[in-house]
């Protein structure tokens, strides 16, 4: 099951920076999650400093 960014995100780009598959992808309001290129490894729940991260 991927990961999925809710709409508490506030586009920081710290889970962009984070992601070793480039599953993440920018947006002017909020970031999202390719879940064909999400590998499940949750790094980038952990580095989300607003808890906008959470499994889908
Ligand atoms: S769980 Fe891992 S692979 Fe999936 S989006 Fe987050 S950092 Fe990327
Ligand atoms: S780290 Fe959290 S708040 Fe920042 S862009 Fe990613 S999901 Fe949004």
């Amino acid at each position: 099951m991927a990961y999925k960014i809710t709409e508490t995100c506030t586009a920081c780009g710290t889970c962009f920076e984070t992601c070793p598959s480039e599953a993440i992808v920018k947006g002017d309001a909020r970031y999202s999650i390719t879940p064909d290129k999400c590998i499940d490894c949750a790094a980038c729940e952990a580095s989300c400093p607003s808890k906008s991260i959470v499994q889908g």
